[in-house]
């Protein structure tokens, strides 16, 4: 297809991506990018980093000028309510529709709240960039800030603002920080390091309720204990913004499965002319099972993918990427390449203390790397993973 609208909605990485992707692969018709944001597409993963430390308060990923290069029509601080896929229309929230051949759905995530709390000022979420203000001013240095949920953001959150100053308690259900996505062993090195930094860490508990008048003063946690705390950052993760889809016949993954819009490994949906990308999107994976990413070198991958598909109509003709991931916390960057699992064997061949490279080990091969202020030897292991070289040669090679 080189002619046509194709509109996207979503104006965030993804948004932006599939736009400069389906001019790359030759698509000359209308591109309308429709967000619920007045900014132009930003980038998020500054926001829990340096936005929140103060260091820069401009993460736009391109200037207004760009999009007149690119003949994409900006229609911002409007969301999408509802799609048509039989009259292939949407509606936004200030009564306009427009029409389209394709639509691309890059509608990102909202983050959870907890059930049952009350509504305080100082309690804070990490997504937008005024959420990353509104934080940014409450970081006084010497207050003692909860941090609930030690996920990447929560122990983002939690370095930045050990670096602007405050007490930090981080809280956890689970036995370490970050279990679920890197496992116990190295979830418990993660924790090390915040506790070294001054992070006062606790697994195994959860909030159970907030206290204060207006604003939250203090902190119940599920084994009794209370904190006099004077701001609170939830972080346990986000659910994929697919409301406005209700009614539509695009199909949803089920909650439990982690939500989002079902595609193929191309990014189009149960309707041939409805696509999906990044963060809320469950593409077909290698292994066959649909699941959401939620990395920021995925989404630019996928868009590539989704363009070309839809422009040439085949999947460019290039290997898959090995999946990458990073989360900047203190002076040192996690790194992370394949897709560790909780269920992996994970062998630690380097730990000195502050830097670690860890070894993922499934059905005898090297499934994934995570490192810690290590990138030279993350970087060097890529082909490797690629390949899924025999655990065993590349340990030999590790203790050489
Ligand atoms: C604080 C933070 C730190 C991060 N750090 C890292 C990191 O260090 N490393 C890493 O790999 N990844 C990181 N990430 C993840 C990375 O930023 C995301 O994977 C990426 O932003 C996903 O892009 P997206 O376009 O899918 O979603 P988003 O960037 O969320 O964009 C979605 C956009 O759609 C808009 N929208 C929603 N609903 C509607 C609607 N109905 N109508 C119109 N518009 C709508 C939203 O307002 C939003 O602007 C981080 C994320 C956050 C939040």
């Amino acid at each position: 297809m080189s002619s046509g609208r194709i509109v996207i909605v979503g104006a965030g990485l993804g948004g932006l991506r599939t736009a400069e992707e389906l001019r790359r692969a030759g698509y000359e018709g209308g591109i309308t990018l429709v967000g619920e944001e007045t900014h132009l597409p930003y980038d998020r993963p500054p926001l829990s980093k340096n936005v929140v430390r103060g260091e820069t308060d401009d993460v736009t990923l391109k200037p207004a000028e760009y999009y007149d290069e690119i003949s994409v029509d900006l229609r911002l601080g409007v969301a999408a309510t509802a799609l048509d896929t039989a009259a292939r229309t949407v509606t936004l929230a200030d009564g306009a529709s427009i029409d389209y051949d394709h639509l691309v759905i890059a509608t990102g995530l909202t983050p959870r709240r907890i059930p049952g709390l009350p509504e305080l000022d100082g309690v804070h979420v990490v997504r937008t960039l005024e959420d990353a203000r509104k934080l940014r001013e409450d970081l006084v240095p010497g207050r003692t800030a909860l941090v609930v949920g030690a996920g990447f953001i929560g122990c983002e959150v939690a370095a930045s603002m050990r670096a602007r100053g405050l007490d930090v308690v981080l809280i956890e259900p689970q036995p370490t920080p970050l279990a679920s996505v890197l496992g116990q062993q190295v979830g418990a090195l993660v924790a090390r390091l915040h506790t070294d930094e001054g992070v006062d860490v606790r697994t195994g508990v959860g909030l159970t309720a907030l206290v204060g008048d207006g604003r939250v003063t203090g902190a119940v946690l599920a084994d009794g204990s209370e904190l006099a705390v004077d701001l609170v950052v939830v972080g346990i993760g986000s659910n994929p913004v697919t409301g406005w889809l209700d009614g539509s016949a695009v199909a949803l993954a089920e909650r439990t499965a982690g939500g989002g819009v079902l595609a193929d490994e191309t990014g189009r949906t149960s309707d041939p002319n409805v696509w999906v990308v990044g963060d809320v999107a469950a593409w077909r994976q290698s292994g066959g099972e649909q699941r959401r990413v939620e990395h920021w070198s995925s989404v630019g991958e996928q868009a590539k993918v989704l363009a070309h598909t839809l422009v040439v109509g085949a999947a460019p003709d290039a290997p898959a990427q090995v999946a990458y991931f990073w989360s900047d916390q203190y002076d040192v960057k996690i790194q992370a390449l394949g897709e560790p699992s909780h269920t992996d064997t994970v062998h630690v061949v380097r730990d000195d203390g502050r830097k670690f490279l860890a070894l993922y080990e499934r059905d005898g091969r090297l499934a994934a790397v995570v490192g810690c202020g290590v990138a030279g030897q993350v970087m060097k292991l890529r082909a490797k993973v690629a390949g899924e070289v025999p655990i065993d040669e590349v340990l030999e090679a590790a203790r050489v």
